[in-house]
């Protein structure tokens, strides 16, 4: 048996499927191929680390969690263990809230409080405030089950002036979305466990730090990893495992090409895909993994699967753009002493947060250039992304300057925008995925795979491609 497996994307999720078939054992004993196909010229899709004027630039993600390990597990099975990196340690992120930069109170764990000081003396909450804040530690827990927003769960337990500045802009801007949209139970399920187990989420916070103390050895381990050449190091080692840009015998890397239709073809009882490209080839499959944004998936699967296509289709997506600048450290009179800034909301800024990227990483800048990444777009926040990449670096120094002080001219800025990039996961996300997999089990040579779906950050895409490639692999080897 020769089988050969598609994949559409050659994002982290497809690139991950394509690397675990490939390595798969079995798959290489039963001469199992497969094909990515990717309809931009470059592999990685929002993985994307370029250099600057002696800068390491990262267009989109910069970093994983280190808490998910599928990333970090990935990077040393291609041999870069030595190249993860950790976030510079025991430095604060701030809040912009009435034209300052306040930091965050020490010690909150998913925006929830788990020491009391820090909370006493945080100028981001008023008297009233904290105390309303502190009333979750005599609330009762919710009884009904129904899937709530990550903002009502938030207020409901800790006040509304958390949802505005603390755990909002902190958990919402991961997403890029709405605390009041985003579904909690899809987004931070932990925060719901913490209600069920311990009532108040703070006795919960405080528990878990007990714990973490307990289990601590030496130094504190960074909450986020990358790579010392950044993000885009994994995308290489990925495609040079895969064989180099075009691939190999097992693995063949297509790029350039879009896939434009999805057509099932029954021979003796077996379904396979027949995938045309658009430039007039097709790729007959036995097995099929899309890992392209669920509306392109679903695009590809309205003639097919029409209910699962409509499934897809309502996953919304919102555009952002990361816009980076350098400057020259001496004309920057800001210390820069942290990660960066969230936006609290209401604040008359255009930016949603930025990130101090010389500081937050080791050797991303040379030492006479300070660098720093602001984030625009997000869930009701899209109009602005309508401006051009002028005036959008124009609003972008506004904020620097009204934030950090920062009146000099950049010494370089890069626009990276990334529309329809970031899915939201809206109350219902869950029911819709189990609908999702339900609807699968009639198509079980076609696996669905990315961050539209079980997670959008690095760890989850590729396990997610991981699991997907094993799914496919579990069918042709029935
Ligand atoms: C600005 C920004 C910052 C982020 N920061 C972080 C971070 O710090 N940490 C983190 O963990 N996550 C972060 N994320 C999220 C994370 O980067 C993405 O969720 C993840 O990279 C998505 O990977 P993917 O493979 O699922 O999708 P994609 O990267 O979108 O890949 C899908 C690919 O499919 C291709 N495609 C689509 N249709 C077709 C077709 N018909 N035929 C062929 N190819 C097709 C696309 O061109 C694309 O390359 C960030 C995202 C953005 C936008």
């Amino acid at each position: 048996m020769s089988a050969h497996v598609a994949i559409v994307g050659g994002g982290i999720t497809g690139l991950a499927a394509a690397h675990a078939l490939a390595l798969d054992r079995r798959a290489r004993d039963l001469g199992i191929r497969c094909t990515l196909v990717e309809q931009e010229l470059r592999l990685g899709g929002k993985l994307l680390t370029e250099r600057i004027g002696g800068c390491l630039v990262e267009a989109g993600p910069d970093s994983f969690l280190a808490t998910k390990p599928w990333a970090a597990n990935l990077c040393r099975a291609l041999g870069l263990g030595d190249r993860l990196i950790g976030t510079l340690p025991g430095q604060p992120v701030y809040v912009a809230f009435r034209g300052k930069l306040h930091p965050f109170p020490e010690g909150l764990a998913l925006g929830v409080p788990s020491r009391f000081a820090p909370m006493v003396r945080t100028r981001l909450l008023s008297p009233l405030e904290k105390l309303r804040a502190g009333l979750d530690l005599v609330l009762p827990r919710r009884q009904e089950a129904t899937d709530e927003t990550m903002g009502a769960f938030i207020r409901r337990r800790l006040g509304d002036a958390v949802v505005a500045r603390l755990a909002g802009p902190m958990l919402a801007g991961i997403y890029a979305g709405d605390a009041d949209a985003l579904s909690l139970r899809a987004t931070f399920p932990q925060l719901l466990e913490w209600e069920a187990s311990h009532r108040s989420l703070v006795l919960a916070a405080m528990a878990r730090r007990k714990l973490m103390a307990a289990a601590a050895t030496g130094s504190p381990s960074p909450m986020f990893l990358s790579l010392t050449g950044g993000v885009g190091e994994l995308v290489e080692a990925l495609v040079g495992a895969l064989g180099g840009p075009r691939g190999n015998d097992n693995a063949r890397l297509v790029t350039g090409r879009s896939v434009v239709r999805l057509v099932p073809v029954v021979e003796r009882g077996r379904t396979s895909y027949a995938l045309h490209l658009d430039n007039s080839e097709t790729i007959i499959a036995d097995g099929v993994v899309l890992t392209a944004p669920a509306f392109a998936s679903a695009a590809l699967l309205r003639p097919v699967a029409p209910r699962l296509a409509s499934l897809l289709g309502a996953i919304p997506y919102v555009s952002t753009a990361a816009v980076t600048l350098a400057f020259r450290r001496q004309e920057v009179r800001h210390p820069l002493v942290g990660h960066g800034f969230v936006v609290a909301r209401d604040e008359p800024l255009e930016i949603t947060a930025c990130t101090w990227v010389s500081s937050k990483w080791p050797r991303r800048a040379p030492p006479d250039l300070v660098l720093l990444r602001c984030y625009l777009g997000a869930a009701g926040r899209e109009a602005v992304l309508q401006e051009d990449d002028d005036r959008l670096v124009s609003l972008v120094r506004r904020d620097l300057r009204s934030t950090l002080g920062i009146d000099a001219d950049p010494v370089f800025v890069r626009v990276a925008r990334w529309p329809n990039s970031m899915p939201q996961y809206l109350t219902g996300h869950l029911d819709r995925l189990e609908a999702i997999g339900t609807e699968l089990r009639a198509l079980p040579n076609l696996a669905l795979a990315g961050a539209g779906y079980g997670g959008t950050g690095i760890p989850d895409c590729i396990r997610q491609g991981t699991d997907a490639a094993d799914r496919i692999l579990d069918y042709l080897l029935a």
